[in-house]
């Protein structure tokens, strides 16, 4: 680090920012860039979980996605990144979401077995078993509709649900459709598209403003020219 980057963060308070390794994290990179701030440490061949970036006060954590919005709820992070499928299904209260970064974009969607008639299940008002991690996504979805159905909470691979009996349908995230097509399911509604949002502790905001401010703006700018490249 070089003696006017050690300058730069005196008589700054610090700064720290919760990612998910993976997807997030990967998007997440061009935006800090965009700030100004550089992450010194790859997550995926470091182990550490605390990585030092090119500004002396700003440190980026690595949390698991559903963890991300606990940290910034308790202020052990001042903001985080996080999908909109975490957010829904997270207890997390009091946290800002200033914006949309429009990144790890993908959609919740519900899906069958390759040959289950659910047009007809839902025509004849079947009860149906619904396995998911997203569940509140999931209850309200069916809700909606006006139908009863059982949801089963997983934590992974729903893709397997019903293929072994354990549900009719699943609701999951769907980027590519590879995962589906590799398990002989197929996609019969779409529910939501789904984004990754800043999320920020409320006190931070108040308190850090002056350190905090430059970066949301830069994060703003930037999601704007990832959303519409014309508009940069
Ligand atoms: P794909 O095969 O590209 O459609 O990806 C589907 C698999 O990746 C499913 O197991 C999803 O749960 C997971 N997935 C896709 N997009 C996301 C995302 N943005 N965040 C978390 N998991 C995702």
């Amino acid at each position: 680090m070089s003696e006017q980057e050690n300058k730069e963060g005196e008589g700054q308070q610090e700064l720290v920012l919760a990612l998910s390794k993976g997807r997030i994290f990967d998007e997440t990179i061009p935006l800090l860039k965009a700030a100004g701030i550089e992450v010194l440490e790859d997550p995926e061949t470091s182990r550490k979980l605390i990585l030092p970036t090119n500004k002396p006060k700003v440190r980026v954590i690595i949390v698991r996605a559903t963890d991300v919005p606990t940290y910034v709820q308790y202020g052990a992070a001042d903001f985080g990144v996080a999908g909109k499928d975490v957010l829904q299904e997270s207890g997390a209260t009091g946290l800002y979401q200033p914006i949309d970064l429009q990144i790890a974009r993908c959609h919740m969607a519900v899906a069958v077995r390759k040959g289950f008639d659910y047009e007809a299940a839902v025509r004849r008002g079947a009860r149906l078993r619904v396995a998911s991690k997203y569940v509140h996504a999931a209850r309200e979805h069916f809700a909606k509709k006006g139908l009863h159905v059982d949801i089963i909470k997983l934590y992974g691979s729903m893709e397997l649900a019903p293929l072994v009996g354990l549900s009719d349908v699943i609701v999951d995230l769907v980027s590519t459709g590879n995962t589906l097509k590799a398990n002989n399911l197929v996609e019969v509604e779409r529910i939501q598209e789904i984004t990754s949002r800043l999320v920020v502790n409320q006190a931070s905001l108040k308190l850090k403003r002056k350190e905090m401010q430059p970066i949301l703006e830069a994060f703003k700018q930037a999601s704007v020219a990832q959303e519409s490249p014309e508009k940069a």
